[in-house]
């Protein structure tokens, strides 16, 4: 076994999805050993270097540009976003439920079509009802990362936040992958 030190990082950030799908798949392995090597560190140094980060990226990439999560996840709410949702759209619950939700496991409410129904041109436009989940997505500013890791990586491919955050924290931990020595 040896060891090799990741790339130098981009100097730009990285915001073009298909690359993000790209480096996913190239990045699979490294990313599941840095996910091996977080849980070895600090959990609050981590923290306090994610939410660095965040305060760094977050501002410069632009979610209306992007929108991926709104077009790719599928989105969880719960009655009382419901009923604030169908209130603001003026529809009866009954109506707003059989256009938009439908039931998961347990009893889940979920928006019933990914895309959101609510995208449009990039833009949320029932902005000021959106969902919990939406708020806190991609979650770089709340405390406990590495207890968030397996959704997180999930993500990386999807989100240039995530995406971002996660290949400049491999730099600032100083991050090396293992290789198995090839034989000659
Ligand atoms: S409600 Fe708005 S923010 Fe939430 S997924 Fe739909 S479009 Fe995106
Ligand atoms: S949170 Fe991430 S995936 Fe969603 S719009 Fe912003 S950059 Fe894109």
């Amino acid at each position: 076994m040896y060891l090799y030190a990741i790339k130098e990082a981009n100097k730009y950030l990285e915001t073009n999805l298909e690359q993000l799908l790209v480096a996913g798949q190239e990045n699979e392995l490294a990313n599941q050993q840095f996910a091996q090597f977080l849980l070895q560190l600090d959990p609050d140094l981590v923290d306090q270097k994610v939410h660095a980060l965040n305060s760094e990226i977050a501002p410069k990439i632009d979610c209306t540009s992007c929108g991926n999560c709104c077009k790719t996840l599928l989105i969880n709410i719960n009655e009382k976003e419901a009923d604030a949702l169908s209130k603001h759209l003026d529809q009866t619950r009954e109506i707003f439920d059989k256009n938009y939700l439908e039931k998961g496991m347990n009893g889940t409410l979920l928006i019933n079509a990914v895309p959101c129904h609510f995208l449009q041109e990039n833009k949320c436009t029932v902005y000021d009802y959106r969902f919990e989940g939406c708020k806190e997505f991609p979650a770089m500013h709340l405390p406990h990362f590495n207890k968030r890791l397996f959704t997180t990586f999930m993500h990386y491919n999807r989100c240039p936040i995530i995406f971002n955050i996660v290949e400049q924290l491999k730099i600032e931990t100083q991050f090396v992958m293992e290789t198995k020595n090839e034989p000659l």
